[in-house]
């Protein structure tokens, strides 16, 4: 094992999506905590996605693979006792934190509720992926549909940090997941994110977020289809900077090859822009 030195201890608040128990990910997951421990991560968090409560949200490649809602549970299941089994393998070396990211559409509040008493995880990750129940982050085709859906772009803004909001109102996540996600596919986002409205939705989101002393991921999955900058946008890190709201980078693998991926590049932004990189460790 090659354990780097560096200044900055390397974490990852929000990932290790493996191929064993997600569809869109590749590798299994003892090789990606392996892959971690390679890179001298000092932490990690593993936050498999949840399963949805019914057969409407299943994605395309989970029907393909022949699962269901009921397949998925079970899986996810699975991959809870798989986490526990690595952190309790790598103990001495790599702790690691066994959480899930949720979900935000019809019925998944009650499910996220039911697997939390189910399983105890470490910590969740608050995620928005689905606006008015349409998925917004899976093509620029059905992102349209989103917003179509709600009536314009500023309304599909709208509708998701209203949303956001509900969620971290019901969960009480101790990381909120990608936080602007809904400009995935937005090239004029500044815009929209200056709006007023927009702003004061923000705002209001972000007051939840310290209030409850939750964690924003830095999350770098934006930089592989070549943003220019990670989630959240710049002018919410200065907010969240003003609140004194933690960022910690989250790499979102999904696979080996995606492991601490662009860890330098988020360190060396939070640290330039005055965050503490002594990161803080979600759900301690
Ligand atoms: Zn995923
Ligand atoms: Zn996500």
């Amino acid at each position: 094992m090659s354990l780097q030195s560096g200044r900055i201890a390397r974490v990852s608040v929000h990932g290790g999506h493996s191929g064993q128990f997600c569809c869109h990910a590749a590798d299994d997951l003892a090789s990606m905590v392996a892959a971690y421990a390679d890179q001298g991560f000092a932490w990690v968090g593993l936050t498999e996605h949840m399963p949805p409560p019914d057969d409407r949200f299943l994605y395309p490649e989970e029907r393909q693979a022949g699962l269901d809602a009921a397949a998925l549970r079970h899986r996810f299941a699975a991959y809870m006792a798989e986490a526990r089994r690595l952190q309790r393998r790598w103990a001495s070396t790599l702790p690691i934190r066994v959480g899930f990211e949720t979900e935000a559409y019809s019925g998944a509040f009650d499910l996220a509720r039911r697997l939390i008493e189910d399983f105890h995880p470490d910590y969740i990750v608050g995620s928005v992926h689905h606006v008015a129940n349409i998925p917004i982050d899976f093509s620029p085709a059905v992102y349209a549909e989103a917003v179509a859906r709600c009536g314009g772009l500023q309304e599909l803004y709208l509708a998701y940090f209203d949303l956001q909001l509900e969620m971290i109102e019901t969960l009480e996540p101790q990381v909120i997941g990608h936080f602007d996600l809904v400009r995935i596919f937005d090239p004029d986002y500044p815009q929209r994110l200056a709006s007023v409205p927009v702003v004061g939705r923000i705002a209001r989101n972000l007051e939840k977020i310290r209030q409850l002393g939750a964690i924003l991921d830095l999350n770098v999955a934006a930089w592989d289809k070549g943003a220019s900058e990670p989630y959240p946008a710049a002018v919410i890190r200065r907010q969240a900077r003003r609140l004194g709201i933690a960022l910690v980078p989250g790499d979102d693998s999904h696979g080996v090859a995606m492991v601490g991926r662009h860890f330098d590049q988020a360190a060396a932004l939070l640290e330039a822009e005055g965050f503490s990189t002594d990161w803080p460790v979600p759900g301690v």
